[in-house]
C-alpha cells in the first residue's frame, strides 16, 4: 500500500483493507459534481457509498488520499482492476453541480504534484494514455472502457482542456526536474491623475510588480482617459537595486478617440536585490492633465 506523503491521509474502511491488490499503470482524473472540499468527500465515500476514488482535490488545493495506490478504487470502471492485475489510480476534484468549472490554479498545482509522485512511485509513463489499458494519464471520459454505462461528461470541457494544456503538461516539465512558472495577475481600479510630459511609477496591488532573483514574462495594460487623439503615450519598465535604476527601452503608443487601452510588454531577468517596476509618461495637447483608469499587470516568473 502506498500513501503519497504530499495528501492528507483519511483511509476509507473497510474497503481499504478488502478490496484487491492492484498493480497501478495509470492516473485518471474526475470531477466531482459536487462542491465539496477533502472531508466532505471523504465522509461521502465512508457513509454514503461503498464507491470511493483514491484521492480527492479541493478548490484549495487541499489534497486526500482515502485508498492506498496499490489498492483497488471504484471510480474507472473497468480500469478500476484489469484481468492482468493492473488498475487505474482515480482522483477526484471539486466542481461545481454541472462539472462545467475549470480546475483552480491550486487544483492543477496539486494535481500536478500527485502526477509526479505517481510516476516516481509506480512507473506511469509520462504519456497521455493511447488506450482504455496502456499506462500513462488521463481523464474519465477519454474511454468508453473507464466509465459505467460507455460514456460519461466528467471531468467536463474546460477541464478536459486544461488537461492537455496545463496540467499534462506540467507533469512532464515537473518530472524532469524544470521549474515551474508561477503565474501572477494584479489590477487597480483607483484613478491615477497624470501630469502631462512627467514619468510617474504605477503601483499594481504591491509596490513593486516582481521581486528577488528570477525571470519574468509580464504585461501592464492602462486604460487611460482625457488625452487627445493623436497624443504619445510612452511606457518602461526599470529594475531598482537601493538607488540604482536599470530602466528597459521605451515603448510607444498613441492615443485615440475616447478611452485610449495601451499595452506594454517585457522580459528579463533580476538578480537578488533587485525589484520590477513601471512608469508611464504622456504629452498631452496643450499639457492638459490626464488620468490612468484602470491598470492591470499579468505574467510568468521562474525563480532563480
Ligand atoms: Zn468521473
Amino acid at each position: 500500500m502506498a500513501w503519497f506523503p504530499g495528501a492528507r491521509k483519511l483511509e476509507v474502511q473497510p474497503e481499504s483493507d478488502t478490496q484487491s491488490v492492484i498493480r497501478p499503470t495509470q492516473l485518471i482524473l474526475h470531477s466531482l459534481a459536487a462542491p465539496w472540499n477533502v472531508d466532505q468527500t471523504y465522509n461521502y465515500w465512508k457513509n454514503s457509498t461503498n464507491l470511493e476514488s483514491h484521492f480527492a482535490v479541493a478548490y484549495d488545493g487541499d489534497l486526500g488520499q482515502f485508498i492506498g495506490t496499490q489498492t483497488r478504487a471504484d471510480a474507472n470502471y473497468q480500469a478500476n482492476l484489469r484481468p492482468d492485475g493492473t488498475g487505474a489510480v482515480s482522483c477526484e476534484s471539486e466542481a461545481n453541480v454541472h462539472n462545467t468549472d475549470p480546475w483552480t490554479q491550486a487544483q492543477m498545482n496539486s494535481l500536478i504534484r500527485l502526477g509526479v509522485w505517481l510516476h516516481k512511485e509506480h512507473d506511469i509513463p509520462l504519456r497521455v494514455c493511447r488506450s482504455w489499458t496502456d499506462p500513462g494519464y488521463g481523464y474519465h471520459r477519454m474511454f468508453p472502457q473507464w466509465a459505467l454505462g460507455g460514456s460519461t461528461f466528467c471531468p467536463g470541457d474546460a477541464r478536459a482542456a486544461q488537461f492537455h494544456n496545463i496540467v499534462f503538461p506540467g507533469i512532464v516539465s515537473a518530472a524532469n526536474g524544470d521549474p515551474l512558472p508561477q503565474h501572477r495577475g494584479e489590477h487597480n481600479a483607483t484613478n491615477v491623475a497624470m501630469k502631462s510630459g512627467t514619468w510617474k511609477t504605477l503601483e499594481f496591488e504591491s509596490k513593486a510588480i516582481a521581486t528577488g532573483a528570477g525571470i519574468y514574462d509580464v504585461m501592464v495594460n492602462l486604460t487611460l482617459e482625457g488625452l487627445a487623439p493623436g497624443a504619445t503615450v510612452q511606457g518602461r519598465f526599470y529594475h531598482l537595486n537601493g538607488k540604482d535604476r536599470t530602466y528597459g527601452p521605451i515603448i510607444e503608443r498613441f492615443a485615440s478617440d475616447g478611452q485610449t487601452f495601451a499595452d506594454f510588454n517585457k522580459c528579463g531577468q533580476m538578480g537578488s536585490g533587485d525589484t520590477l517596476h513601471f512608469q508611464l509618461a504622456a504629452w498631452n495637447k496643450d499639457g492638459a492633465p490626464f488620468t490612468v483608469a484602470y491598470r492591470v499587470v499579468e505574467g510568468l516568473g521562474w525563480a532563480l
